[in-house]
């Protein structure tokens, strides 16, 4: 993913300036008054645009339809989603291009490891991207959080790297300050407060670990930034955390669920509820073996046609929704807690704290599998089980690059090439770990390639 402040600069502008902006926020607006009925009757009818789409267009589906026998047509309602198959994170690994409906140069792709070890990569339509935001932005609205807030972003980020830098950047068209998740550090933090208070944010957003981690450092010095909301994403939020960046950005929380994949979104509201959007995707929850309690959402997107995903397993994993109705008012199906990414935290080679180490792996190519392990501080193992178009010194090119601009220079990493990853106990494979070298290895491990300094 490319950082420059021009690139997300415009990127953001594009999506806020489309043309159905207007109309998607009333659409929004419309399905917060909507009973139970009219919410079906909005999704159903999106659900047979989609499948129409899928059938003619995606050669996943084509061979899908005509194998099965199933007739698109028959496909209406949610209850007939269950004539369809199921499909999983591996289907997206293999044949990612067979789902598409449009050529890849009209959409844009993002790569992603998930918190499974294995990645993937999606394609999202321009249009479905505005209206991922406009979902947002309607969700901010019912904290009172106006659509161009001026928010601080933590999200990793690979700009602050090197002496001449700081560990902040401003992206002016999209009202944003990014302040790098890598580079909080107690020697850091005057020049970030100093930064944040002089962008004068509303709103404080990101990855929950990097929020706290930040919010700790404010706690030590008795310091406080008070916003008008806290937004979060990508992670589980300990309830200490919780606790801890309410504290000290004196604001509610505001946190929203998605995947990579893009098939269906949640959020809190206002009330303390989490509803799904349904007019962004349909869930559906299967059981969880061994689980009595949790179960796995599948999601089928109604708007991004350009890659139709229909009963999609995200893997994760929801516990039961409280019993409606939500205090709220609204009639938006409501979704138990998910217990979404939890990943430790890395540690630099010279000790600052390394938040969700697992976008390291993100964008890379030609893996079936891919796992970071940290073996001590600085010191990091690369762990992959090749792909199509596999190469190992350019996996190993790329991840020394990754660490370098995201993690800083000084750290090490080797790269060690697998026929299958070992499981851990709970037969959860994660794709980022704290722990010592593994032994099993089937092909003869590389030499440690320090990592490059960036000039
Ligand atoms: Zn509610």
């Amino acid at each position: 993913m490319s950082w420059s402040s021009a690139s997300l600069s415009l990127k953001y502008r594009l999506r806020r300036a489309h043309p159905r902006r207007g109309a998607l926020h009333r659409r929004l607006n419309r399905l917060d008054l909507a009973d139970a009925a009219e919410i079906k009757a909005v999704q159903e009818q999106r659900l047979r645009v989609l499948v129409r789409v899928a059938a003619a267009k995606s050669p996943f589906y084509r061979d899908w339809f005509r194998t099965s026998g199933v007739d698109p047509r028959e496909i209406r309602t949610i209850a007939d989603l269950s004539l369809l198959p199921l499909v999983s994170r591996r289907d997206l690994a293999e044949r990612a291009d067979d789902f598409r409906t449009l050529p890849r140069r009209l959409m844009w792709s993002v790569r992603s490891s998930g918190t499974s070890g294995v990645p993937i990569e999606c394609y999202r339509t321009i249009t479905s991207s505005v209206f991922e935001l406009a979902v947002l932005e309607h969700q901010w609205g019912w904290f009172g959080l106006p659509s161009n807030s001026r928010r601080v972003v933590l999200r990793g980020s690979n700009f602050a790297i090197g002496r001449s830098r700081g560990p902040t950047m401003a992206v002016p068209g999209a009202n944003q300050l990014l302040v790098s998740s890598y580079h909080l550090t107690p020697d850091r933090v005057d020049v970030i407060v100093n930064e944040i208070r002089r962008f004068s944010p509303d709103a404080i957003e990101g990855w929950p670990s990097s929020i706290a981690l930040l919010a700790a450092l404010l706690r030590d010095r008795r310091m406080t930034i008070p916003v008008d909301a806290i937004i979060t994403s990508s992670e589980m939020m300990a309830p200490g955390q919780r606790t801890l960046i309410q504290e000290v950005f004196d604001a509610p929380v505001i946190d929203h669920y998605g995947q990579t994949e893009r098939t269906v979104m949640a959020g809190t509201c206002e009330a303390g509820g989490y509803h799904v959007f349904p007019s962004y995707g349909i869930v559906e929850t299967i059981p969880v073996e061994g689980s009595s309690t949790r179960r796995e959402i599948v999601g089928t997107s109604l708007q991004n046609t350009g890659f139709p995903l229909l009963r999609y397993r995200t893997g994760d994993e929801v516990r039961p929704s409280a019993p409606g109705p939500c205090p709220c008012g609204r009639a938006l199906p409501l979704l138990g807690v998910v217990d979404g990414r939890v990943e430790d935290t890395f540690t630099a080679s010279d000790g600052r704290p390394l938040p969700l180490p697992s976008s390291i792996v993100d964008d890379l190519t030609g893996l079936r599998e891919a796992q970071i392990a940290q073996l001590r501080p600085g010191v990091f193992e690369l762990r992959v089980v090749p792909g199509k178009g596999f190469s190992q010194s350019d996996t190993a090119a790329h991840a020394t690059r990754n660490i370098a601009r995201q993690f800083g220079p000084g750290q090490e990493l080797r790269v060690r090439v697998f026929d299958a990853l070992p499981r851990p106990r709970s037969g959860k494979l994660k794709t980022a770990v704290v722990e010592q070298p593994l032994t099993g290895e089937t092909r003869p491990a590389r030499p440690a390639i320090p990592v490059q300094r960036d000039s």
